[in-house]
């Protein structure tokens, strides 16, 4: 049987002019995602068709279009030329392995076709029950599922009766572009993912700290930036070596702001990045009050030495709900792995939770902070993930 999987992304966000822009880069990255594998693409009223492909790569491309932000739901639908036989054969195979209630819903672009949709579902609906009536029971108001008949202009039909949702939001790269700071733990990861799915494309930065954090800790990373890269068409991971700095700071400054200068450099790392890639935005994975470097004082000294906005998507998120996302995305068990972070290897025992910013940065007058940057941007690692 020709099955054919209809596409729809949301038409809430399609309204005014942003409307052609919005599809065009659905289309293309749903393309992309799908570069390796054979099939047909058109577009249909709003929705997207993907027809000819190998029904042995079902599987593959529902799993890549469930990743993809700004498809709302896909369905496989049997395809048949528009006759009633047809219909009801189509029909017939659907329902086969269904049982309790159900609906039919026939929706008839083609006007020419007769009966009317009404009539079309009842004589439908009602050669399902002459057939399957021990195990199928009709209900208008709560079905478990609803057989759905697209009869088009074209004298194509389509049958279905499953929905699957996808990931809704927007087109990746339709929101512009920011860089992710990413670490090893849980919260980064999520902050990307939720990013991306408001279509922004991203880029990733890590601080690594060799020898204090060793090759597996990097490896972790790279491993979460591919999850967070599968919602991302892909992703530039940027690793630099963030030892000598801390170190600065821990021969240097006092102990209790070593979280917080490390902090302010990374940002003005993250900037000078951040604009070399033509990223617009630095997105963090803060959330208010989860350690002390997130509060508001402290968020406010790393804040004040980068002009560029950073996002900050899940600022007031309870680490449960980060959680439940982390494990969707399936980048909860690797950001368990237990891997030094560059953050931990300097801990200091009694950090300032509530830095005042003048002592901050008459702490970091100590250092020559713009040596410590180009020192770090000597050497940039690049992964292509
Ligand atoms: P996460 O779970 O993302 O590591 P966290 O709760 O451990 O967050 P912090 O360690 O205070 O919080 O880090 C806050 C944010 O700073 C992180 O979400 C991340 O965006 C950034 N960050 C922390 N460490 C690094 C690092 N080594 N490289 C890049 N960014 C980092
Ligand atoms: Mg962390």
């Amino acid at each position: 049987m020709e099955t054919a999987i209809i596409i729809r992304y949301c038409e809430i966000h399609l309204k005014g002019k942003n409307r052609g822009h919005f599809e065009k880069m659905l289309k293309e990255n749903i393309k992309k995602s799908l570069k390796d594998i054979d099939f047909t693409f058109t577009t249909m009223h709003s929705r997207y068709l993907i027809e000819n492909y190998d029904e042995n790569d079902y599987d593959i491309i529902a799993e890549k279009l469930h990743k993809i932000a700004g498809v709302h739901t896909f369905s496989r639908a049997v395809v048949v030329d528009s006759t009633m036989d047809n219909i009801l054969n189509a029909a017939k195979t659907l329902c086969e392995q269904k049982e309790g209630t159900f609906k039919v819903i026939t929706n008839r672009a083609d006007k020419t076709f007769t009966p009317g949709s009404m009539e079309t579902s009842m004589f439908i609906g009602g050669k399902l029950l002459e057939c399957y009536g021990g195990k199928l029971k009709v209900d208008v108001k709560n079905p478990s599922f609803a057989l759905y008949i697209d009869i088009r202009e074209d004298g194509k039909s389509f049958i279905y009766t499953d929905i699957e949702h996808g990931l809704s939001g927007m087109p990746v790269g339709s929101s512009g572009k920011g860089l992710l700071l990413i670490s090893g733990g849980i919260d980064s990861p999520v902050a990307g993912y939720l990013t991306a799915k408001r279509g922004m494309k991203l880029d990733c930065l890590h601080f690594h700290s060799f020898p204090y954090t060793g090759e597996a800790a990097k490896e972790k990373v790279i491993e979460l930036a591919k999850k967070v890269g599968e919602y991302n068409g892909g992703i530039n991971l940027y690793v630099v070596s963030f030892t000598h700095i801390q170190e600065a700071i821990h021969k240097n400054c006092p102990e209790e702001f070593m979280i917080t200068l490390m902090r302010r450099f990374m940002m003005r790392i993250a900037e000078r990045l951040a604009i070399q890639q033509g990223d617009q935005a630095i997105i963090t994975g803060e959330s208010l009050g989860q350690v002390a470097s997130q509060t508001i004082e402290s968020i406010t000294s790393s804040n004040s030495v980068v002009t560029l906005p950073v996002l900050r998507p899940l600022i007031a998120f309870d680490k449960l709900d980060i959680i439940e996302i982390a494990r969707k995305i399936d980048t909860y068990e690797t950001s368990i792995l237990p891997y030094e972070d560059c953050c931990t290897v300097f801990l200091p025992k009694y950090p300032a939770i509530k830095p005042n910013l003048e002592r901050v940065k008459r702490a970091e007058s100590k250092l020559d902070v713009d040596a410590l940057i180009d020192e770090a941007f000597l050497k940039v690692e690049k992964y292509v993930l």
